[in-house]
């Protein structure tokens, strides 16, 4: 057998490694042996019913899960597994033992439609998928395998849980021997990226590995073990993935899981379990100011916020230092295709002093900022694109070369589609996004993905989507729509036919109608135009 493998590995020329280590190892090698007391310690446990699975409970689940799903379920190594489920403190065993065996993890929201869940079925060839009951209706017309998350009174579908159980009777409680290479796929998420609709992006086992590392260096900086995190992120994402379903583990720390955000249970949560530590998204920022200390709930054990995966104002970040001066802030940031944060503020008082700034660049990460026109690096301060190369960059979109190149260029340098500036100590501000990209509460929004609903129905010839900031939310997504000739179609209309069809979080909020898409000489939509245009709408109003 591993004649055979490095045979392989050298006709891929590849060298390997010292370890050949894959992530689940690296996160498991970190569990508290199973005598030991910390064992007991609870790794998750569940909002709102108070479930909870210890560290040494998980580790054997995933061993047994992993074990069902090789011998009883016949999953290989490169084959795709689609997670489809809101958090639950089962969703990062799932994902483990998805990994331990070499198998490829995909997850999506589950929020998505039939429809959009059945072209990621498709697109990543997805073998098998986990599901949670409440979800698995959507998958049933691409006639992938299922498994429950968890058991059904009915019992007819096979579960997450029966194979636990399964196994601990039919097959040895160890992992299944597959070997690694540093360059497997591990993850296939999926995002938009600079331009058109979602894409795969293919994380390797090396990619996920450094920054689990990366962020466990971080949280040694600024945590303790006995810290307490709430977790309503979406592990489907990159940032929960990361954080929730493997990084926080290789600390040994508890993290209270929560099905999906409700911002009154988000506050007694943190009362109730004494949390610390919060990761987050603008929007919660700005609930927490708005109405976190009106709420006549005790917040006094947070002692961290953190927030990505949007822009966070300085004068936000300002209100929240006022209102919770107990309360550190930090920021970071990141995309899918840096399989999480490329930059983070480790240090308050650097972020502190620099209200707005997404912190310095984590270790092995290098940028440059460059400018759009001529390509050339620019120096500090000034504005341009950030680019990122390191070990956590994708390696490609899953089988979409175009898109990689426009992507990745022959250095490895990733363009990220974000205007930003660097300051002279190597603080990074991200100012605005240049590429496409909408960004609704955190989600991703594909202007591309809209436009291609809206023209498929007949009363609408051509159509472009657009951002439109919003204070609440971030971003919102407005669509310019050519009617027909003759066509009578209302701006209501339009909005509920694309509501009937995408995600809520993708639904059109604002309609105008134009007599035609302004598009360059090659045909592409000239949004630059359309955000001046109806910036200058407004005004006028
Ligand atoms: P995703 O792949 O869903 O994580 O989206 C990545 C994009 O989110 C980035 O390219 C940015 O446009 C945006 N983003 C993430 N974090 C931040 C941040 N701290 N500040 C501004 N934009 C951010």
């Amino acid at each position: 057998g591993v004649y055979h493998a490095l045979a392989k590995l050298s006709a891929k020329h590849e060298i390997p490694t010292s370890s050949d280590l894959d992530v689940a190892s690296v996160v498991l090698s970190h569990f508290p042996h199973a005598h030991q007391l910390a064992a007991k310690k609870p790794a998750f446990i569940d909002s709102s019913t108070n479930q909870t699975i210890s560290y040494g409970e998980l580790q054997s689940s995933i061993h047994y899960l992993a074990s069902g799903l090789y011998h009883g379920i016949g999953i290989r190594k490169g084959d795709v597994v689609f997670v489809l489920s809101p958090n639950s403190i089962q969703y990062p065993m799932i994902c483990l033992a998805v990994l331990s065996i070499g198998a490829i993890l995909t997850t999506a929201n589950p929020l998505n439609t039939a429809s959009e869940i059945a072209k990621q079925v498709k697109d990543s060839c997805a073998k098998l998928a986990i599901s949670a009951p409440e979800e698995m209706k959507k998958l049933v017309p691409t006639g992938v395998p299922i498994i429950l998350t968890t058991r059904q009174p009915d019992g007819e579908m096979v579960s997450v849980e029966e194979l636990i159980e399964g196994c601990s009777d039919n097959y040895p409680e160890e992992l299944p021997k597959v070997h690694f290479s540093q360059s497997d796929t591990a993850a296939i998420l999926y995002s938009s990226g600079t331009t058109g609709i979602s894409k795969g992006v293919v994380l390797t086992h090396a990619n996920i590995i450094s920054v689990i590392s990366l962020l466990t260096w971080s949280l040694d900086v600024s945590s303790s073990q006995n810290d307490v995190f709430l977790g309503f992120i979406p592990i489907f994402h990159v940032y929960g993935l990361v954080f929730f379903g493997l990084g926080l583990l290789c600390r040994g720390i508890t993290s209270v899981i929560m099905q999906k955000f409700d911002f009154k249970e988000m506050l007694f949560a943190i009362q109730k379990y004494k949390v610390n530590n919060l990761p987050a998204v603008p929007p919660v920022v700005l609930a927490l100011v708005k109405y976190g200390t009106k709420s006549g709930v005790d917040l006094s054990s947070l002692r961290r916020v953190g927030t990505g995966a949007a822009a966070l104002s300085k004068e936000l970040n300002g209100e929240f230092r006022k209102m919770f001066p107990w309360v550190e802030l930090r920021q970071g940031y990141g995309l899918t295709e840096s399989c999480a944060a490329a930059t983070f503020s480790v240090f308050d008082k650097d972020a502190k002093a620099r209200p707005g700034s997404c912190g310095r660049l984590v270790p092995t990460f290098c940028a440059r900022v460059v400018d759009v026109e001529t390509g050339k690096s620019l120096p500090p301060r000034k504005e341009g694109e950030l680019w990122l190369k390191g070990p956590a960059i994708m390696k490609e979109y899953l089988g979409n070369k175009e898109a990689t190149c426009a992507t990745l260029d022959s250095e490895g340098w990733m363009k990220t589609g974000d205007l930003a500036y660097v300051d002279e100590d190597g603080f990074v501000h991200v100012l605005e996004r240049i590429k496409e990209l909408i960004k609704h509460n955190g989600y991703q929004v594909a202007p591309a993905e809209l436009e291609a609903v809206l023209i498929s129905h007949p009363n609408i010839v051509d159509a472009a989507v657009i951002p439109v900031e919003d204070v609440e939310t971030g971003q919102i997504p407005m669509a310019y729509v050519v009617k027909a000739a003759g066509s009578e179609i209302t701006e209501d209309q339009v909005i509920q036919f694309v509501a009937g069809l995408v995600a809520p979080y993708k639904k059109i909020r604002l309609v105008r109608f134009i007599d035609a898409i302004p598009r360059s000489a090659a045909g592409k939509i000239l949004r630059k135009d359309l955000i001046a245009h109806n910036k200058v709408k407004l005004v006028s109003k």
